[in-house]
């Protein structure tokens, strides 16, 4: 088989390990591993990186542990809205859904308006009727509903204050000692090169708890969160999505590539512990580059990351 290789993240922020118990750090590596491996049964039945990338996005979306499809964020007016974004680093074509509602796969409606519209980003409820033309399946209320979110969001509605699904300690807020056993993170994504050398980047997310007034982020962005190019790099990144538009943070990666000549992991590194950081921008990034070095790299305490290849490459993690 030619080479592959996929990489993926499920959230980046303020990861503890004393906060984690071994029955839910077991339950993310295995959300983790079934993601992985959603994407890479694609890879090595000869699909391209884009039917992978969205395959690893779609089991994250799955997942009520992420913050992206089920188990996302509230937002102040107590409802869901997702966004999403998905890139072919072959032609460059991009497709993209801001705050979008009820749909079952965000990132499966990017990938009909990458394929099936002139168009590359639709918003709001025109991305719900475009959704339905090409009947997408929906999902009700309840299906978004997660406990410990629906919490993470009372403690915020009443303030003007937004935050990171993973720094919404609940334990902190109220000053208990309630137990984190319930802790969810993170926004999904996930980069990947098929065997024919072609790379492919996904975002999905539910964005920023308490969000108001329409908020969007980096992730639906094509250039902030989420940006491929057959010649530098695939990246997909989590993180407060206002600093990574400010800064263009994937789309940077891939011109210190190009312009400057660095490689993915200097490129990456510039951005994520320079740039980011000097504007107080917490989070991290996947990288994939033409030749199928990858990295992950972030500023935070953790992000939850994993990656398989066909050179025998595999990890999954979560803390630095
Ligand atoms: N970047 C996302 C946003 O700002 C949040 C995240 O990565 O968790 O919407």
């Amino acid at each position: 088989m030619a080479f592959v290789k996929i990489v993926i993240h499920g959230g980046a922020g303020t990861i503890r390990k004393t906060e984690m118990t071994e029955h839910l750090e077991e339950r993310y590596r295995e959300g983790l591993a079934e993601a992985l491996e959603a994407g890479y049964q694609k890879l090595e039945k000869g699909c391209s990186a884009v039917e992978a990338v969205m395959a690893s996005v779609m089991s994250l979306e799955d997942n009520e542990l992420f913050n992206a499809g089920k188990g996302s964020v509230f937002t102040s007016e107590g409802v869901h809205e997702m966004d999403a974004a998905i890139m072919d680093g072959a032609s460059l074509k991009a497709g993209a859904v801001c705050a979008v509602s009820r749909i079952k796969n965000p990132v499966r409606l990017a990938y009909m308006v990458m394929n099936h519209s002139p168009h590359v980003m639709l918003c709001g409820k025109g991305a719900e009727t475009f959704a339905r033309m090409h009947q997408l399946p929906e999902e009700n209320d309840e299906y978004f509903f997660s406990e410990y979110r629906y919490e993470q969001w009372k403690m915020l509605r009443n303030t003007d204050q937004s935050a990171l699904d993973h720094n919404v300690h609940l334990s902190e807020l109220r000053g208990s000692s309630r137990n984190m056993t319930d802790k969810k993170y993170g926004t999904v994504g996930a980069v990947a090169i098929d065997s024919h050398g072609n790379l492919a980047a996904a975002t999905s997310t539910g964005g920023m708890t308490n969000k108001r007034w329409g908020r969007i982020g980096d992730s639906p962005v094509i250039g902030a969160g989420t940006y491929a190019n057959n010649n530098t790099c695939a990246i997909s990144c989590t993180g407060h999505g206002e600093i990574f538009l400010r800064t263009v943070a994937a789309y940077d990666v891939s011109c210190l590539m190009e312009y400057k000549r660095l490689s993915l992991q200097e490129a990456m590194r510039s951005v994520v512990f320079d740039k980011l950081q000097s504007l107080q921008g917490e989070g991290g990034m996947i990288g994939l580059d033409a030749s199928g070095n990858h990295a992950m790299i972030f500023n935070s305490e953790g992000m939850y990351r994993g990656v398989k290849g066909s050179d025998g490459s595999y990890e999954i993690a979560i803390y630095a």
